[in-house]
C-alpha cells in the first residue's frame, strides 16, 4: 500500500475530505441557487408589477413605485435562495457529520466499555475491529493488549494450580511417614530418615527453584555480563558433578575447540545453565553411560552442548521441555529429585545472556543433546 493510499484511507484524510464536501456542496448550493433559482424568481416577482404599469398617471411617480417594487422583490428573491441554499448546505453539513461522528465516535465508545470490562477482570473481551484506519489499528492494538493480559492472567492462575500440585507431593509424603512414626507402623530406622530428609530437601529445592522462577519471569534475574573465557564456564561446572558422575558410573567428557574467544556472560549464570543441563544428563542416563560437554565456535556465538547416552526424547516433547512444570515423565522426574523448573530457568538466564537454548534427540533410547549459544564478546 503506497502512502498516499494509506493516507487517503486514513481517519484525518475522511475528517477533512467530509469537510471539503461540506464546503464545496454549499459553494454549489449557492451558485447553483443564484444562478439558476434567483432569476426564476426575480422574474416572477417583476411580473406581478404588471397592473401598476396600466395605471401610470405620471413618468416620475410610475418609476419610483417600480424601483420600490423592483427592490423589494430582488430583496425577496435573494431571501429566498439563500434560504434555499442554506438550508441544503446545512442538510449536507448535518449527513457528513453524522456519518463522520458515528464512525470514530462508535468505536470509542467500544474502547471504552471494553476497558471498564477488562478493568473489572474479564480478560476474554475483545472489540471488532473494521477497516484499516487509525481507529481500526487502536482496536487491533487493544486486542493485543487484552490478548497478552489474559495470557499473563492465565500462567497466573496455572502458576499457583503447578505450585499447589508440586508442594502437595512431598507434603503428602511427609505427613505419610509421620503419621506412621506416631502409630508406631512405621520403624524409626536409618532409610526412614534418609526417606523423610530427601522429602524435606526436595521441598527446599522447590522452594528455592520457585523464586528463582519468579524472578525470571518478572525479568529480575541479577545477570552481569563481562568477557568470560569458556573454559572456565566448562571448568566450573564439571569440578562441580566429576564426583556425582563417577559415582553414578557415567563418563564425563569434555571436548573444547582451540583458541575459543571469549563470551558476552555472567561465570556463575553460565555455570548454572551448564551445571543444571549436566545434573539432567547424569539424572537421565542410566549406567554404563557417557555424556560429553562439547564446546566450539557457530558463528557469531560460542556453542555449549552436553550430549548424554541416555533415555533420548520423543520429537513431540522436544518443544516443550523449557515450559516451566513440563516433564515427559513425572513421577520418574520426581523419584530422581527434579522439580520440572530448570530448564525454564536455563532458558530465561541464556536469554538474559542474550543467548538461546535448545534440545536435540533422535528419539527415545537414543540419548539427547542439550545446547546454548552465548555471543562472542567484542
Ligand atoms: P526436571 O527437574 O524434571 O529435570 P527440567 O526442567 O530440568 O526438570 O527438565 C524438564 C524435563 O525435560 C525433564 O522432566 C525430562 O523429562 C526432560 N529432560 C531434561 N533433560 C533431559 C535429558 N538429558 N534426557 C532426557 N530427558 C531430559
Amino acid at each position: 500500500m503506497s502512502l498516499l493510499e494509506r493516507w487517503l484511507g486514513g481517519l484525518q484524510a475522511r475528517l477533512l475530505l467530509s469537510h471539503l464536501l461540506v464546503v464545496a456542496a454549499g459553494l454549489i448550493t449557492v451558485f447553483a441557487a443564484a444562478g439558476v433559482t434567483g432569476p426564476r424568481l426575480f422574474e416572477r416577482h417583476m411580473a406581478g408589477m404588471g397592473h401598476m404599469r396600466m395605471n401610470g398617471s405620471g413618468m416620475a411617480a410610475m418609476q419610483a413605485a417600480m424601483e420600490t417594487v423592483v427592490a423589494s422583490a430582488f430583496q425577496r428573491a435573494l431571501l429566498e435562495t439563500l434560504l434555499v441554499g442554506g438550508a441544503a448546505a446545512l442538510l449536507t453539513a448535518i449527513v457528513a457529520g453524522v456519518l463522520v461522528s458515528r464512525r470514530v465516535a462508535g468505536p470509542i465508545h467500544r474502547l471504552a466499555a471494553a476497558s471498564r470490562r477488562i478493568a473489572a477482570g474479564h480478560y476474554a473481551e475483545r472489540v471488532p475491529v473494521t477497516g484499516s484506519d487509525e481507529i481500526a489499528q487502536l482496536a487491533a492494538s487493544f486486542n493485543d493488549m487484552a490478548a497478552s493480559l489474559e495470557h499473563a492472567e492465565r500462567r497466573r492462575l496455572e502458576l499457583i494450580g503447578d505450585v499447589a500440585h508440586e508442594l502437595r507431593t512431598p507434603i503428602a509424603t511427609l505427613e505419610g511417614y509421620l503419621e506412621g512414626l506416631l502409630d508406631g507402623v512405621v520403624e524409626p530406622s536409618g532409610p526412614t530418615w534418609a526417606r523423610l530428609h530427601a522429602e524435606a530437601g526436595r521441598l527446599r529445592r522447590l522452594v528455592e527453584d520457585l523464586q528463582e522462577l519468579s524472578r525470571a519471569e518478572a525479568h529480575q534475574l541479577a545477570v552481569v555480563v563481562k568477557p568470560v573465557a569458556p573454559q572456565a564456564i566448562v571448568q566450573a561446572a564439571v569440578d562441580r558433578l566429576a564426583a556425582d558422575f563417577a559415582a553414578k558410573g557415567l563418563a564425563l567428557d569434555v571436548s573444547l575447540a582451540e583458541a575459543l574467544p571469549k563470551v558476552q556472560a555472567d561465570l556463575d549464570r553460565a555455570v548454572q545453565v551448564l551445571t543444571n543441563l549436566l545434573t539432567n544428563a547424569l539424572r537421565y542416563t542410566p549406567a554404563p553411560g557417557r555424556v560429553e560437554v562439547q564446546v566450539s565456535l557457530a558463528g557469531q556465538a560460542v556453542r555449549f552442548s552436553v550430549r548424554d547416552t541416555g533415555i533420548g526424547l520423543a520429537p513431540e516433547h522436544l518443544p516443550h521441555l523449557f515450559e516451566r512444570f513440563y516433564r515427559v515423565d513425572k513421577s520418574r522426574s520426581r523419584a530422581l529429585g527434579g522439580t520440572g523448573i530448570g530448564l525454564t530457568i536455563a532458558r530465561a538466564l541464556v536469554e538474559a545472556m542474550g543467548g538461546r537454548i535448545w534440545a536435540e534427540s533422535p528419539g527415545p533410547g537414543q540419548g539427547s543433546t542439550f545446547s546454548f549459544d552465548l555471543p562472542v564478546a567484542r
